[in-house]
């Protein structure tokens, strides 16, 4: 007797993500050609410049790396899209393992002590169910042997915010929009802050500058994709 998945699959194939066409049975959400056309991003000095100038100036990281281009209408985007709309959480494992192994090769995030990922709003996560990075975050932190930590750096609202501003006279930043729940936990510590696409970076910048107010931190920046599209 097949196994109920492989019936199942009969009536309803697995499709690849980006073009429609009915998955192989060693494919997984993309066809041999679309897999093909994945557009990695080439890590170079034009590149590498390229993600660090988007934070120059704003707030010090060491390293920036983004695995993939992300263009309208493009593989990326699908892929995203599936992964952050459709409970398709395990193209986040697909992407990480994928990522991984460009990471291997270019020898990048040796010295990482930490993943974390930017966080949503507790209300975003209640309505999705899930940080759309958190898969792609567990397979990076899994490869890097190091912790992904979910608890520490949190997003509040501009009214939370405010409150806590009071509270505490040091968090100066107006738009702050993440608050560290616990800053000696990240003392001294290299953490490595994953997103799904760096567009503007201001998301990014906005919990770096919270992170910022750790003694001793370093910030390494890693993502699924870059845009230029705002
Ligand atoms: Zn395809």
């Amino acid at each position: 007797m097949k196994p109920l998945k492989d019936i199942f699959s009969i009536f309803f194939p697995d499709v690849c993500v980006n073009c429609q066409s009915i998955l192989l049975r060693n494919e997984q959400f993309l066809c041999t050609i679309c897999l093909n056309d994945l557009p990695v991003i080439v890590y170079n000095e034009s590149t590498k410049n390229m993600l660090q100038n988007i934070f120059f100036g704003k707030v010090p990281v060491e390293n920036v790396y983004s695995f993939l281009y992300f263009t309208k209408f493009g593989i990326t985007q699908k892929l995203i899209h599936e992964l952050k709309y459709k409970k398709e959480q395990n193209i986040g494992v697909f992407l990480g393992r994928r990522m991984c192994y460009e990471i291997e090769r270019l020898k990048l995030f040796k010295e990482i002590d930490i993943v974390l990922p930017v966080p949503l709003h507790k209300k975003k996560l209640k309505l999705r169910g899930y940080n759309q990075v958190s898969k792609f975050g567990g397979v990076l932190s899994n490869y890097l042997q190091v912790p992904y930590i979910i608890n520490v750096l949190k997003r509040v609202s501009k009214n939370e915010s405010q409150t806590l501003k009071r509270r505490f006279e040091r968090f100066s930043n107006a738009d702050s929009k993440f608050h560290i729940s616990d800053l000696e936990y990240l003392q001294n510590k290299h953490v490595l802050l994953i997103d799904d696409v760096i567009t503007t970076g201001a998301t990014l910048v906005s919990c770096c500058e919270e992170l910022l107010k750790v003694k001793n931190i370093k910030i390494s920046i890693c993502t699924i994709a870059y845009t230029e599209i705002g």
